[in-house]
């Protein structure tokens, strides 16, 4: 069985999360999406609360796992003897980061392989950070993060003023 694991912070989880999961979803027996749990950043969404989101989001894709890991995710891969990780690629400024990422993990375990994916045209400048600016300031989430999310991030930002 071939399996992947999508790390990331998914503080909220977007259109460009879901798009490349369910891309990835295709192409290996199962996906473990590994949420990041770190008590030094500041996350908006609690732990518990994103492990929630991202699986209403993804409730159509039968594969895949959605877990909470403190820690590197190569300590997780071990544990669970799971061999690649994949990453989500927008602009070039995203290259550098997942390259030194990458290299920093192959040196920690050099059985792991890194697997990059473009983000899709119409997702490419989408980013949690980004989604959470426009909520703050009333903007429209269409198109930006799963309907189920609207009003998760809306009310969040609300009550967390
Ligand atoms: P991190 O906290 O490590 O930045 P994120 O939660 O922001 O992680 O994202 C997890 C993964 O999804 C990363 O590989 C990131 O590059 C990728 N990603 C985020 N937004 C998009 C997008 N719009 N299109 C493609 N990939 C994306």
């Amino acid at each position: 069985m071939k399996t992947a694991v999508y790390p990331g912070s998914f503080d909220p989880m977007t259109l460009g999360h879901v798009d490349i999961i369910e891309r990835i979803s295709k192409v290996f027996d199962r996906v473990v999406i590994l949420i990041s749990h770190s008590s030094q950043k500041n996350h908006l969404f609690s732990a518990i609360e994103r492990q929630q989101m991202v699986e209403k989001s993804l409730s159509h894709l039968k594969n895949i796992q959605v877990e909470i890991h403190e820690g590197l995710t190569v300590n997780y891969m071990q544990k669970h003897k799971i061999g690649v990780i994949v990453r989500g690629l927008r602009a070039v400024v995203d290259f550098e980061y997942e390259m030194a990422m990458a290299a920093m993990n192959k040196k920690l375990d050099k059985e792991i392989e890194t697997m990059l994916v473009f983000s899709s045209p119409e997702y490419y400048f989408v980013s949690s950070r980004g989604v959470k600016e426009v909520a703050r300031f009333g903007g429209s989430l269409d198109g930006l993060v799963p309907e189920s999310v609207q009003d998760l991030l809306i009310q969040k930002i609300r009550t967390t003023k």
